[in-house]
């Protein structure tokens, strides 16, 4: 049986590199993998105009992407996720039946065999400051599982490498132990099961998916903070975790935030989470985010200059995925022209629409429009001269976004914000430079407001 969430896992992989990286991450990223039935992929959204959306203008590539990886699926199929547990009790076993014998074959005897995706592997993890802990944590994790630290908690920003390392970790302990009981599942993955399984109240669907969990001897449970408000899930959770725990085996979590900043989440079980070794990853530096270009060009075949390498890292700073999509249009490109894109000015022109574009599409009312919203606050007590500390922190939080986002001048920032000096521009954008490095709130919620204007 095809494992669905790895299977959609190197779908995701390979169309992320073929659509614009803000295409993939508003309408393919957030699709998730709900089932096959009658070897049709089915995959959920939550709002019927995404639906729509990705039926009418992105279907058929992923149609094509997934036929490619297993020519066994028949159709893709996009539902609501309000229809998920219809389609659960439909779904059967994708099987290795009928049209294409050989090649099914084989990519289904590899997803079976080692259900982690081969390329994330500590060999391919470029080490940095940024990562160095987590990084050291998931070795020790893999040499010694259940006994050192247990469990392990990474956060990070996304696209800073969780992913990878629990990959990493689940390929290198089945590369000694093949015969080792490793478990890895999102827990969107795990909420989804849940849910299944209590709807269809059926006693052996239970007794399976407990088994499921407590037979594991590693645990791996990714973006855990989707445990927030799923309440029924938390306590299956918690009972799973008491029980893997007590027999020694290893868990690892990962999240957007560190277990304290778990807010939400009940309290016995941000307190587990605590009990181990907590590591964080920061977004990588200059010359961290280089050698990863590099690292990633070497494992494409391609030649990559120092001056492009760099134009890239400087272009992307928060996000290794979405860097990785930079460089993979410069490859694209250079291969479509037959001529490597080797200098600086080639690779701003190739790139100029994708970096364009994004700041194209936003402007100084959306920044202060999503801050607003987010804190809930007005903008003429945004753009006040009120310094009551509920309006302090969005209105630099709002300036740090326009200079991060636009290419608006200080000085015009400043009229906008009632008339302020350039040098208050500077020092509320500086504040919360630094501040994200060092304080996970504001991090979270600098990223949340991205969000919110990419995402619209
Ligand atoms: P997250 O789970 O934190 O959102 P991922 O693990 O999916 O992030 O990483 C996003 C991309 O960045 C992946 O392609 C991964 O290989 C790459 N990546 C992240 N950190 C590193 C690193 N230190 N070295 C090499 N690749 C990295
Ligand atoms: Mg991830």
């Amino acid at each position: 049986m095809v494992d669905i969430e790895n299977f959609w896992a190197e779908c995701k992989e390979e169309l992320s590199t073929s659509f614009q990286t803000i295409v993939y991450e508003v309408w393919i990223e957030k699709l998730k993998p709900v089932c096959f039935v009658d070897n049709k992929l089915v995959l959920s959204t939550i709002a019927q105009q995404a639906k729509r959306t990705v039926e009418s203008k992105y279907l058929d590539r992923i149609k094509n992407v997934a036929v490619s990886k297993n020519p066994s699926v028949s159709d893709v199929i996009i539902i609501l996720e309000s229809q998920a547990a219809e389609f659960m009790e439909k779904q059967n076993d994708f099987s290795e039946n009928n049209n294409s014998p050989s090649k099914t074959d084989k990519s289904q005897r590899t997803v079976k065999k080692c259900p982690f995706l081969e390329k994330y592997t500590f060999d391919a993890f470029v080490e940095g400051k940024s990562n160095a802990y987590a990084l050291a944590a998931c070795k020790t994790v893999s040499e010694n599982p259940g006994t050192k630290y247990n469990p392990l908690f990474i956060y990070s920003g996304v696209g800073l490498g969780k992913t990878h390392l629990l990959h990493a970790i689940g390929n290198l302990i089945y590369k000694q132990s093949p015969k080792s009981n490793v478990l890895y599942v999102s827990a969107e993955t795990l909420v989804t099961e849940l849910i299944s399984v209590i709807r269809s109240k059926s006693p052996e669907d239970n007794t399976h998916f407990r088994e499921k969990y407590r037979s594991c001897d590693i645990l791996m449970i990714d973006d855990i903070q989707f445990l927030i408000g799923k309440d029924a899930t938390q306590e299956a959770f918690f009972h799973i975790f008491n029980d893997l725990y007590h027999e020694n085996k290893q868990i690892i979590l990962t999240s957007d935030r560190s277990p304290k900043d778990l807010t939400t989440l009940e309290d016995r079980l941000r307190t587990r989470f605590s009990w181990g070794l907590t590591v964080d990853i920061q977004a990588p530096d200059m010359e961290t985010r280089v050698a990863i270009l590099k690292n990633k060009a070497a494992q494409s075949r391609f030649s990559l200059s120092d001056e492009v390498a760099e134009f890239i890292a400087e272009n992307s700073t928060s996000n290794i995925r979405e860097m990785e999509g930079l460089l993979n249009k410069i490859i694209f490109f250079s291969s479509l022209s037959n001529n490597t894109i080797t200098t600086r000015s080639l690779a701003e022109e190739a790139l100029s629409d994708f970096i364009e574009d994004k700041k194209d599409s936003i402007d100084t009312s959306d920044i202060v429009g999503a801050v607003c919203k987010y804190y809930k606050i007005s903008t003429e007590d945004l753009f006040s001269k009120k310094k009551t500390k509920n309006l302090v922190e969005p209105r630099m939080v709002a300036i740090y976004l326009i200079t991060e986002l636009l290419p608006t001048p200080l000085v015009q920032i400043g009229e906008i914000f009632g008339g302020r000096d350039h040098t208050t521009i500077i020092h509320a954008r500086d504040k919360i430079t630094d501040e994200i490095k060092v304080n996970p709130r504001i991090r979270i919620t600098v990223a949340d407001i991205k969000n919110m204007l990419l995402n619209r």
